[in-house]
Order: structure tokens, then C-alpha cells, then sequence
């Protein structure tokens, strides 16, 4: 023990969830959640990303009391929750679908919450009108949802979850039936929300660029486990598994086996006799089969004024697509039919279907994936 040490103050927040190997299997054989150990912090915005069927909505379902863990713990300000039912849990839901009740006016669904509450009368007025400021919908309390539109019925299920103030708002997939321009408005909307009422957020989605918009922390699910738990921009910078790397941002993820090693950077040759330089990371041995992952965007055409020192590769050009601002190569390279490349339209001309270019990358940005 050592007793010279200080304890050191702790100036990240405290953790408003913990889950603690939490397990699940509806079936009594298969788990579809797996080991899950997660700890949300207060007054964060954290996501679980992940395909369909990774076990983002049985995890967020067991949090909110709907299901419950067929083995570990889930605890909620320090106290174990597995038995408090939904409503004692103080925690705000927007499901998937809305669930907005059809046959009530919207006043009256934002109400439901506090009726279970038993807060009622003029408290529970103040309350309603409050929450449809809130999303700007002042005007449409004594509508019925089949007169709104998506984007309002949104709103309406937005207003009902936080109503009664809750510490903690839970969101599945709540924007997955608006049109992207609609989408891309009310991620921030929900964002500025979450942040001016100081609310900790738990959302789902399985669409990547929303999760990069809008969140603090990304917990990736697969298979129902979490393969990385980290902030967006490492999580693309960084990505600690092939299935991360692919899963966020575009990718190209090249077959590589390691040659050897030489001050620092890993020797890596492709699957088309290429051999490219990269970062040596931690576990990556001579000999052994590895994947290389390149952005996009790290690409180049090679040009003369570019680095001494950086990866050059031959390629043929096989599609180019015009998107405005930049030029999409689709190109036969490193073993790959399509290895993407991302470079700004400018950088374009002369740039033909069907002709060799080369390639030209940083060494840092070849980064090297051991599983
Ligand atoms: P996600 O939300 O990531 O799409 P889910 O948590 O809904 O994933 O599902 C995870 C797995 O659990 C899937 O294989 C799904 O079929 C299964 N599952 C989900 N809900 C139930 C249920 N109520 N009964 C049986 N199996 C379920
Ligand atoms: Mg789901």
C-alpha cells in the first residue's frame, strides 16, 4: 500500500450508468448481448452503434427496465435497478416507432408520463406547454398524431420523454423514418437539446455519420459486444479491429503479411506483390497476416512535389465519379477491385477510366490492424 500518494482529484464526471457484465439471451442457449461492461457518464451523449441484430435495443430495453439481464447488474446512480420497474427508473424512452398513442391529442400524449406520475392538473399543464416550447410546437397541442407530420410526431415523442425531467433520456433509432435533410436537422436539435437541459443521453443508431455528428462517446456493437468505446474522431482515426474500421467511415482494408520491420515502421506486403510501409503498432510480428487500413481521403495522385518519404502504388483507374467538390477513383490497386480514393476535383485533371495512375500516402496513415 502506499500511503505518500495523494488520492488525485477526480475531475471526470461521475457515472450515471454502470453496466456490469451484463448478459442476455432470449432463447436460454445464445446470448445477444454478451459480457457487456459499460459505464455512461453524467451528463454525456453516448451512442451504441452497430448493425441490425448487434443488440443495441436489448441493452437499451434492459436499461429502461422493459427486459431484464439474464445475468449481471445494471446500476443507475450507484443502486442496482434490475427490479425497478420503468416508471420508478426516472428515465425518459423514445422508441423506434414513435409510439405515440393515436387515439390521444398530442397534449395528451405529452401528459401520459406525468399521469403515471400522478402529477396532474395545472402542474401538469405548465409542464405539457413547457415541453411543447421546447420542441416548437406551441400550437399544435390539440392535434391528434395522424395530423402531424414525421418530423412532428418526432417532436411529439421528444416532448413526452423529457416532460417530466428526467436525468437520463434513452433513444432508439428515433430518426430513422425522416428524409436525410430532416434527419441531419434533428440531430442537432436533439444535440442542443440534450446540452442546454444538461440531460445524459443514451441513442441508438445504426448509422454511422449520425453517430459521429452528434455523440461524446460511441460505444461499436457487434455481435453483441462492444468492440471499441471511444470519441468519434478516434474512433476513425483509430479503429482497433478490421470490423470497426470498416463499420465507420469509408475504408480501404488491404491484405497485408508482414515482410519485417525497420526503425519504427512495419514492411507489409500486398496481395499484388506491392509493398507498403506503415506505423508498427503493438502485436504485430514478422510473418504474420494482418490488414492495412488506408482512408479514402489519405490518398493522393502522385505527383513530383510531394514527400521523399511516403507509399507509392500503381493502380488502374477503372471508374471516376463527379460529386461537385471532389472526384471519387475507383481503382484496381494492393489487391483490391475498388480501392476508393477521395481527392478534390481540382486535383482531377487529366485523370482518365481505364489508365495506370499512381498513388501516393503517408506512412502514418497506412495503420496496421491485428484483428
Ligand atoms: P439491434 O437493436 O442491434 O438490431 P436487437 O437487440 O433488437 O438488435 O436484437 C439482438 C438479437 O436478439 C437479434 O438476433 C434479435 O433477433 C434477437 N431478439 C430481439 N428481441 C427479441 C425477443 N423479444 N425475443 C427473441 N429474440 C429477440
Ligand atoms: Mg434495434
Amino acid at each position: 500500500m502506499n500511503l505518500v500518494h495523494q488520492t488525485p482529484i477526480n475531475t471526470t464526471p461521475p457515472d450515471l450508468v454502470r453496466f456490469e457484465g451484463v448478459r442476455k439471451s432470449y432463447d436460454g442457449i445464445h446470448f445477444v448481448v454478451d459480457d457487456l461492461n459499460l459505464s455512461v457518464r453524467k451528463g454525456e451523449f453516448l451512442t451504441m452503434l452497430g448493425p441490425s441484430g448487434s443488440g443495441k435495443t436489448t441493452t437499451l430495453m434492459m436499461l429502461g427496465g422493459f427486459e431484464r439481464p439474464t445475468l449481471g447488474h445494471i446500476l443507475l446512480d450507484g443502486r442496482p435497478v434490475e427490479r425497478l420497474p420503468p416508471e420508478k427508473r426516472n428515465i425518459g424512452f423514445v422508441f423506434q416507432n414513435y409510439a405515440l398513442f393515436p387515439h390521444m391529442t398530442v397534449a395528451e400524449n405529452i401528459a401520459f408520463p406525468l399521469q403515471c406520475r400522478k402529477i396532474t392538473g395545472a402542474a401538469a399543464e405548465t409542464k405539457v406547454k413547457a415541453a411543447l416550447e421546447r420542441v416548437q410546437l406551441g400550437a399544435f397541442g390539440n392535434r391528434k398524431p395522424v395530423q402531424l407530420s414525421g418530423g412532428q410526431q418526432q417532436r411529439v415523442a421528444l416532448a413526452r420523454a423529457l416532460v417530466f425531467e428526467p436525468s437520463l433520456v434513452l433513444m432508439d433509432e428515433p430518426l430513422g423514418a425522416l428524409d436525410k435533410q430532416l434527419r441531419e436537422h434533428m440531430q442537432v436539435e436533439i444535440k442542443h437539446l440534450q446540452q442546454s437541459l444538461g440531460i445524459t443521453m443514451v441513442y441508438v443508431t445504426h448509422d454511422q455519420s449520425e453517430a459521429l455528428t452528434m455523440s461524446d462517446r460511441i460505444a461499436v456493437f457487434h455481435d453483441g459486444r462492444i468492440q471499441q468505446l471511444d470519441g468519434p474522431r478516434r474512433l476513425y482515426d483509430c479503429p482497433s479491429n478490421r470490423f470497426v474500421a470498416g463499420f465507420i467511415g469509408e475504408s480501404n482494408l488491404v491484405d497485408g503479411l508482414i515482410d519485417g520491420f525497420e526503425g519504427g515502421e512495419a514492411i507489409v506486403r500486398a496481395p499484388d506483390g506491392a509493398v507498403l510501409r506503415a506505423p508498427a503498432v503493438e502485436g504485430a510480428k514478422a510473418g504474420m497476416k494482418v490488414t492495412v487500413l488506408i482512408r479514402p481521403e489519405r490518398m493522393a495522385v502522385h505527383n513530383a512535389d510531394g514527400p521523399e518519404r511516403q507509399n507509392i502504388v500503381r493502380g488502374l483507374i477503372r471508374e471516376i465519379f463527379f460529386l461537385g467538390d471532389h472526384l471519387r477513383l475507383s481503382i484496381a490497386a494492393l489487391g483490391l477491385d475498388e480501392l476508393l480514393v477521395r481527392i478534390p476535383a481540382a486535383q482531377g485533371e487529366g485523370l482518365v477510366a481505364n489508365a495506370e495512375v499512381e498513388l501516393a500516402f503517408a506512412i502514418s496513415d497506412a495503420r496496421i490492424l491485428t484483428a
